[in-house]
């Protein structure tokens, strides 16, 4: 049986050869393939480029997953998530929940698979993923082992593709609270229904970094489950977390009981206001932590985002304390890393702050960037001194 085929134009070949894993539709012009195939890759001339995922509805039609004469069968589903594994092993992550398969980087495109202690929680999002989901779920408990594997297949960029939003037990059983540690800090996770899969693991090693240099009162601003808060709790004398979502202001109370953080104290409220509220009335931090939600979800949404950027980041060293220290991120992709230096600059100069940089981070190594695909860098985390 041959193989189903897609041919590109000139312009999808340079994408290609440019090392971009994506071609668009536009550059698409045969496909003689059904809905998730894999399918061989070919220029005008026929010659073989690769192979790659295909997608009837995304605008990201073609995904490469093997180059040249490279064959995806070669290493199959399992070979892919075996050398995942095997990467994550490599770090000696100091945590029974991380990120096991991270897309693209991991030459597997549109999968993500995320590890909370006995449990996998996987993320399909796009047709080939999907349909070959019954593949991935039998090599993943071979080769993971686990008692549970869930689908969030609840993202939106799922209708994209013409899938469906759902959420699924796709093997075992998979309980409403799961449990699983982040260095010394012991979650509960509810995988089900928490943003993303559940935690933010991204920022483990952020967090591992803001440890360092913690102290004093600590404001974690956009908190989440207090992934800030208690992972620094233990290094200062007071913690405020702040968070909009009343649900997140409960799991942080449940979990600095659960890890015994007396110092940690939550609270729902706007960020926005509430740090306009401590310039107003002289309340002040050692250490500040922001972390929010991405501000630029599109490119027509930059300008916007920076100006939010902006805002907090000014306020938040109006109210650090001088010698203080500033943990601040930007996890979206619109915005990249001389944007945000060019926004934490603009914000220091209006506070007429003294402020260095300390350090200069990313997203944990468990979520790695594509050197080809540089919006894979998505997650900046940027520790500054205010002298
Ligand atoms: N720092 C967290 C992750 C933060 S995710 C961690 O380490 O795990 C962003 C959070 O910001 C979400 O929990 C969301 O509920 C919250 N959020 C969004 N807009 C907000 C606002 N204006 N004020 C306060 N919290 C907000």
């Amino acid at each position: 049986m041959s193989q189903p085929t897609v041919t590109l134009s000139r312009r999808g070949e340079e994408r290609i050869r440019a090392g971009h894993p994506w071609i668009y539709r536009a550059d698409v012009l045969e496909a003689a393939a059904d809905p998730g195939d894999i399918v061989v890759v070919t220029n005008q001339r026929g010659r073989r480029l690769g192979e790659a995922f295909w997608s009837d509805r995304s605008q990201i039609a073609v995904r490469m997953v093997a180059w040249g004469d490279e064959r995806f069968a070669d290493t199959g589903w399992q070979g892919r998530l075996a050398a995942a594994m095997a990467y994550r092993e490599s770090l000696g992550i100091d945590a029974t929940a991380y990120r096991l398969v991270h897309g693209e980087a991991d030459r597997l495109p549109a999968l993500i698979v995320d590890r909370y202690g006995d449990y996998l929680v996987v993320q399909a999002l796009t047709q080939a993923t999907d349909r070959a989901l019954p593949e991935i779920t039998a090599a993943l408990v071979e080769i993971a082992g686990c008692r549970g594997v869930l689908a969030r297949n609840d993202p939106r960029v799922r209708t994209l593709e013409g899938l469906p939003q759902t959420v699924q037990v796709l093997h075992g059983d998979v309980p409403e609270r799961v449990e699983c540690r982040e260095g010394p800090v012991d979650y509960e996770v509810d995988v089900w229904h928490g943003q993303k899969t559940g935690l933010f693991l991204d920022q483990r090693e952020n967090r591992d970094a803001a440890a360092k240099y913690a102290r004093g009162r600590l404001l974690d601003a956009f908190s989440y489950n207090g992934g800030f808060a208690l992972r620094l709790a233990d290094r200062c004398e007071s913690v405020l977390a702040l968070d909009a979502s009343a649900d997140a202001v409960e799991r942080i109370r449940a979990n600095a009981a659960r890890n015994g953080r007396a110092n940690v104290e939550a609270r729902e409220g706007n960020v926005f206001d509430e740090l306009r509220y401590f310039e107003r009335e002289g309340t002040r931090f050692d250490t500040i932590v922001l972390d929010p939600p991405a501000f630029a979800k599109n490119r027509g949404a930059v300008e916007k985002a920076l100006a939010g950027y902006k805002e907090i980041n000014l306020r938040a060293l109006r109210i650090l304390e001088p010698g203080g220290v500033l943990i601040t991120c930007s996890c979206s992709y619109h915005v990249d890393e001389p944007l945000f230096l060019q926004v934490l600059a603009s914000a220091a100069a209006d506070a007429r702050a003294h402020v260095t940089v300390l350090e200069k981070r990313m997203q944990g190594r468990d979520h790695p960037v594509l050197l080809t695909v540089p919006e894979s860098y998505y997650l900046k985390c940027l520790i500054l001194g205010k002298g």
